[in-house]
């Protein structure tokens, strides 16, 4: 891993940057087996990995400093997820663990003041989990204007019912934040406007857990199906005002897709320097691999998708911290990265062989993300309608598309 200074950028991101790579070079990687090991000693790793990341001030870049993160700004934490990303486990070990981190930030954003003590100061501090039940397996998660879990105002309380699934940490969650239905069809209300995000302690009568979902095999997940039946809880739960559910599942959505291909584009750096180092080291049919010009394709091609990812969120990064919409860019990026990625590990694996396929290398697991990335958050699909949308808006209006902002 050689991360050097980036000449466009400043002598603060490039310092994060840089002290960032050595803790993941040197403390990190090294010891990806130890730490997956779970035993005693990967305690004590986890744990001198943490305080040395604390002691540099690089712990939370997601949160102000005022909560115990390290205040950076959007461009500076994008920067340094590539570098984060570089392991699976880096996250979790320097603060960020979702969907922990995105329930904070919403809860920074739209949480009240006895919100932000009850539920925010705990979930940084560790004493709770927390988990975002937003999708329902009867209705379209892909849009979000579906959802069918009411919550119906009784005095001074909020009674929901419904029904959730792939609500990931949903077990060991101490509180959900659950989007609901609380205006009718045909009442007032803009269709984006008929949703509120309400707190519920799972600790609730009627959160009912009803499976955990086995992804890609593993049983032992904790993304669960859930009904809510006549559940409970005070309107101080109610998190912002009414109505303004949809607006923070965007907020939250808008940043966050950001950091998932800043994150995925390090795990592609990762990929293609395990990729290279094989190519250079296994002989096959009397040559190295590097020699055969089929190989010498994949090196081609990775540079040319990681490239193209890269700079595309770094523009779409751009674009988000100026004044200009960046709603294509983000669709953009959405849609482009995970695809690169897809092929830039699926390459890695071809060569290393049986290897590739094995948990000696993490290629498995970057393999399994990048498609999964395909679904969360918007599938493909729903990214690519509204690229269209929105350009052929601007030809109506007798306008064209302006690449260069
Ligand atoms: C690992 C993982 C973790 C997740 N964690 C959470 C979580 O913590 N909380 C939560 O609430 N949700 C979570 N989700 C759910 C995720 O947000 C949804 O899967 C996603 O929004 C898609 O919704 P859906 O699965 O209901 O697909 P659907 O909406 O049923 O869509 C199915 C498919 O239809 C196609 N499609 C959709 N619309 C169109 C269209 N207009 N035109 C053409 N084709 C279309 C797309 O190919 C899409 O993939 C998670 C998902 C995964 C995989």
């Amino acid at each position: 891993m050689q991360i050097s200074p980036i000449p466009t950028l400043s002598d603060d991101i490039n310092d994060i940057r840089t002290r960032t790579a050595n803790i993941v070079a040197e403390k990190i990687i090294p010891n990806e087996r130890e730490i997956y090991s779970k035993s005693e000693n990967s305690a004590s790793v986890r744990k001198e990995i943490r305080e040395q990341v604390k002691k540099e001030k690089l712990w939370a870049p997601h949160l102000p400093e005022e909560y115990g993160g390290m205040g950076i700004g959007f461009m500076a934490h994008a920067y340094m997820n590539e570098i984060l990303a570089w392991s699976p486990l880096s996250n979790r070990l320097f603060g960020v663990i979702a969907p922990n981190s995105g329930n904070q930030k919403v809860l920074l954003k739209y949480g009240s003041k006895e919100q932000k003590k009850k539920w925010l100061e705990p979930l940084i501090s560790g004493e709770m989990e927390s988990a975002f039940s937003m999708t329902e397996p009867d209705n379209a998660g892909s849009d979000p204007r579906s959802i069918q879990t009411t919550a119906k105002k009784e005095g001074d309380e909020w009674v929901i019912n419904g029904h959730k699934v792939m609500t990931s940490n949903g077990i060991k969650a101490d509180f959900a934040i659950v989007m609901c239905r609380t205006e009718e069809e045909g009442e007032d209300g803009e269709v984006n406007s008929r949703m509120t995000q309400i707190i519920v302690p799972t600790d609730t009568p009627g959160f009912n857990v009803i499976r955990s979902v086995p992804i890609w095999g593993h049983t032992g997940g904790d993304h669960v199906e859930i009904k809510y039946e006549n559940v409970r809880v005070p309107v101080e739960n109610q998190l912002g005002a009414r109505g303004t559910g949809h607006a923070a599942a965007q907020d939250r959505l808008g940043a966050g897709r950001v950091f998932h291909c800043m994150n995925s584009i390090g795990q592609m750096w990762r990929a293609f320097d395990l990729m290279l180092q094989r190519t250079i080291t296994r002989e096959v049919h009397g040559g190295k691999l590097e020699t055969k010009q089929m190989i010498q394709g994949f090196i081609a091609d990775s540079y040319i998708d990681i490239q193209t990812a890269r700079l595309m969120t770094i523009h779409c990064a751009e674009v988000m911290d100026s004044e200009n919409d960046p709603r294509v860019d983000i669709s953009a990026i959405k849609i482009y990265v995970p695809e690169a990625m897809h092929r830039v590990v699926d390459r890695a694996i071809q060569v290393y062989g049986w290897k590739g396929v094995s948990a000696d290398l993490p290629l498995f697991g970057m393999y399994q993300g990048a498609r999964t990335l395909r679904l969360a958050d918007g599938p493909d699909e729903v990214h690519r309608i509204l690229i269209a949308k929105q350009v052929l808006k601007k030809y109506h209006q007798g306008l064209s598309w302006d690449f260069g902002i």
